[in-house]
């Protein structure tokens, strides 16, 4: 089976357990998603909602976070972790876009990844999640199960990425990725696979091994 035809097959299943993929972080401006997903690096989505629930109604736009200081920020995002680094990427992030970027949040990997914090990965959930376009977001869920499932056998995110982008159709990455934080999240996790209940174990790599090392 080429990587196409077992992407088409996985993506089929994952069609049918995740129908209507979404973004976990909570926001409701492009900016308010770029600081969120700034924060939710080694801090888990509900964290991060938890801590801008109450910084969103009063600080939301690049203007209001430029205005800040770096302890300001520091201490209202403290508990997302690693946040001396998290403050000064978003304050520099707030204050290059503002100076550069008329306050709005750019469009184009290269612009995305020019700001302060902001990575491949964070840039890629921007482009697809605000302005719909293909992006492939590899976070530690896509890679973990990228690799399981047979996908690729690289370990390297960027490597990941461009090894899908040359068998996944554009209009299928952004949603595919999405499903599979959702399953990496609900069956095939870190610690344990639970590959003798997912309807993915006659496809999935990892799965099929499983299964034939339980039937021995
Ligand atoms: S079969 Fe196992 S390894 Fe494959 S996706 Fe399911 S839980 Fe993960």
């Amino acid at each position: 089976m080429t990587k196409k035809e077992l992407f088409f097959k996985l993506k089929e299943q994952l069609d049918i357990l995740y129908k209507n993929p979404r973004c976990t972080l909570d926001y409701t401006t492009p900016f308010e998603l770029l600081v969120a997903t700034i924060l939710s690096a080694q801090c888990t989505d509900a964290r991060v909602n938890i801590v801008t629930k109450t910084i969103f109604p009063k600080y939301n736009t690049p203007e209001a976070f430029a205005s800040l200081s770096e302890n300001q920020i520091a201490k209202m995002i403290q508990s997302t972790g690693f946040y001396k680094n998290k403050a000064k990427n978003i304050r520099n992030c707030a204050i290059a876009l503002v100076e550069q970027h008329h306050s709005q949040v750019p469009d184009t990997m290269e612009e995305l990844t020019k700001l302060a914090g902001v990575g491949r990965k964070t840039a890629s959930v921007i482009l697809g999640e605000i302005f719909g376009k293909p992006a492939i977001v590899i976070d530690t869920h896509a890679k973990r199960l990228a690799n399981r499932m047979g996908l690729t056998k690289e370990s390297d995110p960027v490597k990941i990425e461009s090894a899908l982008r040359k068998f996944i159709p554009p209009e299928f990455q952004f949603d595919f990725c999405h499903r599979l934080v959702a399953h990496g999240r609900a069956v095939c996790k870190a610690q344990k696979p639970a590959c003798e209940i997912c309807s993915l174990n006659e496809i999935c790599k990892h799965g099929i091994k499983t299964l034939e090392k339980t039937k021995k």
